[in-house]
């Protein structure tokens, strides 16, 4: 088992601290993949997690949970991480596909194999943000699998609590074209101004016919569902303490500060997600999923 307790730890690549949560993403997404109704198929996912010493005694199969879908780790969390990833691949697909923007930059990319999965039209670049170690693991992986993407990609090993606008430029990002970004599971570990910094430098970096889509929560209070079954259960069965890794701060209204620079902006429940689909989470009392918005932003 895994501790996570101190938020950051140093731990710089999957083996502990933030890092490890791309694994906890990863094993949803191999479960997800195998399910009879599955929203999202990733046959890379569960190279990650049987890769990775921290995670490779977790199940990458619902039939590997005793208690299936009645889990609420390996049911129900996961059930929401493969709509998550389902709908972020149909936005990303739809903005490229769309419009004119062929670069694609995922911030705390993590394991995503998106550039390796998805339908890109031809021209396109796919920027992955995420620290040193989480993407010297993700590309370790990849390599053993003979992995061949689908797209440029070009993996950016930098912290985004620094001034990450440098190392995206120099891998070649271009200014004066439009761009589809992506922060999936990413702004509530980052402190505010660090959220805020992102929001302005996307704005920044962003010309005309560009999209952002990106994930927050806006509870009050992290810890009123700090006994949820979502949260003790993830800590119990693999030891991430997710309350510890999220930043506390007050969170700022990035979808509203978006807004105020002329983006058009709509912000969804994943539950509207999982009506849409017929397949996911639904609410539920104590639900530590009740915060979660997916917001998404066009610069027309
Ligand atoms: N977006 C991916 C997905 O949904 O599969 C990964 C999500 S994972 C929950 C969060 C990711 O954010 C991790 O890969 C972590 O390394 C990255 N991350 C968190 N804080 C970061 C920071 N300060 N700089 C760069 N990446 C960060």
């Amino acid at each position: 088992m895994v501790s996570t307790t101190h938020r950051d730890a140093g731990v710089e690549g999957v083996e502990g601290g933030v890092g490890v949560t791309a694994l906890m993403v990863a094993a949803a997404r191999a479960i997800e993949t195998y399910r009879h109704d599955t929203l999202v198929r990733d046959i890379y996912a569960e190279h990650f997690v049987l890769a990775a010493p921290a995670s490779a005694g977790w199940p990458v199969r619902l039939q590997q949970v005793p208690d299936r879908d009645a889990n609420p780790l390996w049911g129900r969390f996961a059930r929401y991480f493969g709509l998550r990833t389902r709908v972020l691949d149909d936005f990303l697909l739809r903005s490229v596909h769309t419009g004119n923007a062929r670069q694609v930059v995922l911030l705390g990319a993590g394991l995503d194999s998106r550039a390796f999965r998805l339908d890109w039209p031809s021209g396109c670049v796919i920027f992955e943000i995420d620290r040193e170690g989480v993407l010297a693991f993700k590309n370790k992986v990849l390599d053993g699998l003979s992995a061949t993407p689908r797209a440029a990609r070009v993996p950016v090993p930098v912290d985004l609590r620094a001034d990450w606008v440098a190392a995206l430029a120099d891998a070649g990002f271009d200014t004066a074209a439009p761009s589809v970004w992506l922060a999936e599971g990413l702004l509530f570990y980052l402190p505010a101004i660090a959220e805020e910094f992102l929001i302005d430098t996307v704005d920044r970096l962003s010309t005309e016919g560009s999209a952002l889509a990106f994930e927050v929560k806006l509870d009050k209070d992290l810890m009123e569902y700090r006994d949820s079954p979502l949260y003790t259960s993830t800590t119990q069965q693999i030891g991430i303490d997710l309350l510890s890794l999220f930043d506390r701060e007050p969170r700022p209204d990035s979808a509203g500060a978006l807004e105020s620079k002329g983006w058009a902006t709509s912000v969804h429940t994943p539950f509207d997600f999982t009506r849409r689909h017929g397949r996911g989470p639904l609410p539920e009392d104590n639900d530590a999923l009740a915060g979660n918005r997916w917001v998404f932003a066009n610069r027309p």
